[in-house]
């Protein structure tokens, strides 16, 4: 395979501390990022593959650490509502009636909308999750796969025992963009022997937990009445928090919460979006990184947001806290920019592998087109793609040194195929 080489490009490393480089080459060899610099210091080899980057940022791809991305499919289908009866009178019936083929459709379509708008890595909980994760497999993307556990149902020991042995056949195949994980839904719909049981089944096989956590006010104010402390405590006390865990929403925390979830390093997952449109409340962002939390963002599934867009994340995540706050002067565009690609990349325990555009990481890098109007003039690259950018803008993406999307063109997804077949599935589904 030649060497790719994205040169004359405004180059974001993204590392901490890292500065931008005007006019820098990054050098792509196999699935790794070989070099990172300006142009006139590149490695230079007449096989190389060259993808001429003036007017573009390039940067690590963007992580969506948390999602539901076959819910594409009942996007738009009900809004307005607050969650219980929004999950109990419209998604959780439509979701009955689910196959596996409607959540890999649902998983393509998904997919085709993430990369478009340079998400290079998701991190997904749902039903059916061998289906997403062959949809992970086809389309080139990195997804960090893992099936809801619903103790409120009658099938969840089975379900546990069902997502244990594919997390070990995903273990055995050990395929490079396939992260398995382990999914208890959340307190409330997981009873306490299986939020230990399915923490026990994740330390013994090596994986990450994902959990929804303190999304509401109803949830904190039931788990307190049940058991005398918050829903963060209360995983603690189970030994939950031990295992490497990934938890979303964190919306409504304690002081006492916050200082706990950054001892034990979780990954705080935030949805700034989903949290709007279901007005859970507004994450203490701030806060969060004054203790030290490791955080990222995500846009949680296409029915609470609607879109899979990272980059309305962002805008938002840094809007609300300056609001929430009352301080314009708090999470700054690059804290945004970490949050949605290192940050968010460690939520999932994949620090040190994606996140930042560094030689010896997997090559996962995005090429953001910045000569539209919106984006003019380029005061700050940095500010633009956090303030002003769009998915659209996205114009090429590299996922594990392979070229998925080039000038706008998806090679791997047939978009006319995904959008047929979810459209199918999804007039079922509400049917
Ligand atoms: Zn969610």
């Amino acid at each position: 395979m030649a060497r790719l080489r994205l040169e004359h490009g405004t180059i974001l490393p993204l590392e901490p501390k890292s500065a931008v480089i005007e006019d820098g080459t990054v050098v792509i060899d196999g699935a790794n990022i070989a070099f990172v610099g300006p142009a006139s210091q590149a490695p230079v080899d007449p096989d190389d593959e060259v993808i001429d980057c003036r007017g573009c940022a390039v940067m690590p791809g963007l992580v969506n650490a948390h999602t539901h991305v076959s819910m594409t499919l009942l996007r738009g289908y009900a809004d307005d509502m607050a969650l219980q009866p929004w999950l109990e009178k419209k998604i959780w019936p439509a979701e009955m009636k689910l196959r596996p083929e409607d959540v890999y459709w649902g998983a393509m379509l998904g997919i085709a909308e993430m990369i478009r708008g340079g998400v290079t890595t998701f991190s997904d909980m749902y039903h059916y999750f061998s289906a997403v994760a062959d949809a992970v497999i086809e389309s080139g993307i990195r997804g960090a796969v893992s099936g809801v556990l619903l103790g409120i149902l009658p099938t969840a020991e089975d379900d546990l025992r069902r997502a244990i042995e594919f997390t070990c056949e995903m273990k055995r195949k050990a395929h490079p963009r396939l992260i398995p994980m382990l999914a208890p839904h959340a307190i409330y719909t997981c009873p306490d022997p299986l939020l230990v049981k399915t923490a026990e089944a994740a330390a013994n096989l090596g994986v990450r937990l994902h959990i929804h956590l303190s999304e509401t006010e109803k949830e904190v104010a039931d788990c307190i009445a049940e058991h005398g402390e918050t829903p963060v405590a209360h995983l603690e006390s189970l030994g939950f928090l031990e295992v490497p865990s990934e938890v979303v929403h964190c919306v409504h925390l304690s002081d006492a919460d916050i200082t706990l979830l950054a001892k034990r390093q979780a990954g705080v997952v935030l949805c700034p979006t989903s949290n709007l449109k279901l007005a859970s409340g507004f994450a203490r962002t701030s806060n969060l990184m004054s203790a030290g939390a490791c955080l990222g963002f995500g846009t949680d599934g296409a029915a609470s947001n609607n879109n899979l867009d990272m980059f309305q994340e962002m805008k938002l995540g840094a809007l609300l806290e300056k609001a929430r706050t009352g301080n314009p002067e708090v999470v700054h565009a690059a804290d945004a920019l970490a949050m949605a690609t290192r940050g968010a990349a460690a939520t999932l325990g994949l620090a040190g592998q994606v996140g930042t555009l560094t030689p010896g990481l997997r090559a996962d890098v995005i090429v953001v087109d910045l000569q539209s109007p919106h984006l003019q003039p380029h005061h700050s690259v940095l500010s633009h793609l956090v303030y002003s950018a769009r998915a659209a803008d996205v114009r090429d993406v590299i996922i594990e040194g392979e070229v998925v999307m080039r000038d706008r063109e998806l090679f791997h997804l047939d978009e006319v195929e995904i959008i047929a077949k979810a459209n199918e599935c999804a007039r079922r589904l509400v049917g």
